[in-house]
């Protein structure tokens, strides 16, 4: 299995796309509760995009991400990661939280999943500096652990504002953790794939695929995430919203 390997760009022509979308594939984990409904439930308020955050142009919302001591992840991170790309970008790609190379340098995906969401990229006709990279998180859990309720919570009003400023024509949520709490969902992520979501503050359609790390241990699900990656680039040439 190598990173730089990627499904030719013919291995399903677009058009087949709608055919060959499974119903409903197998989740890659166990179904658990999503952190962000978790976190509705804690607290009076849901994370919402307030009127202060709603406000804040690229330069501040850095500014506010690079200091927030919102939760306890910042005592144990080494930065901040903001996000990283075209800010008038066609494809806003969103992954879970950094790992320990994201943390180090403080740029989403530059470990090896980022190499091979690279080459999914590159089969798409698209390098890096094309799409815009986030997380749900800013920084990294300790060990890589899942995201907490209550630390999703807080974060999840920056990103909100970066998809409000970016304004994609389409969002690639990247693994189960990505998609529910972005759809605030506990919907398994087999089910999730194939079809069109949409979150209640934008009219971007989103679309729901494996995160690389998972293809990294999973190669044979990459045509599948390949399907994925059709759907989402014929989505964005119909003008879907
Ligand atoms: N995995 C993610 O979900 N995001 C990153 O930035 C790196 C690895």
């Amino acid at each position: 299995m190598g990173i730089d390997v990627w499904l030719p760009k013919d291995a399903l022509p677009a058009e087949n796309v709608e055919l060959e979308i499974p119903q409903a594939v197998a989740d890659v984990a166990p179904e658990k509760p999503v952190a962000i409904a978790e976190a509705q439930q804690q607290q009076a308020e849901p994370a919402s995009l307030d009127t202060d955050v709603s406000t804040l142009d690229w330069e501040a919302l850095q500014t506010r991400v690079t200091e927030c001591r919102l939760c306890d992840l910042h005592k144990s991170r080494t930065q901040t990661v903001f996000g990283v790309g075209n800010r008038n970008a066609d494809w806003l790609i969103i992954g879970e939280a950094p790992g320990a190379d994201e943390d180090r340098q403080g740029e989403p995906f530059v470990g090896r999943a980022g190499q091979l969401l690279n080459s999914m990229l590159q089969a798409l006709d698209l390098a890096r500096e094309d799409v815009y990279i986030a997380n749900i998180l800013k920084c990294r859990p300790p060990q890589n652990r899942d995201p907490k309720a209550e630390e999703v919570a807080h974060c999840m009003p920056w990103l909100q504002r970066q998809i409000q400023l970016i304004q994609p024509k389409v969002i690639l949520a990247l693994g189960r953790i990505a998609a529910q709490n972005l759809l605030q969902t506990n919907t398994s992520l087999g089910r999730l794939r194939g079809r069109l979501h949409y979150i209640d503050m934008t009219p971007t359609p989103v679309i729901v695929t494996y995160h690389p790390a998972y293809l990294l241990r999973s190669p044979l699900e990459k045509r599948k995430s390949w399907e994925d990656l059709l759907l989402a680039k014929k989505t964005l040439e119909s003008g879907v919203s």
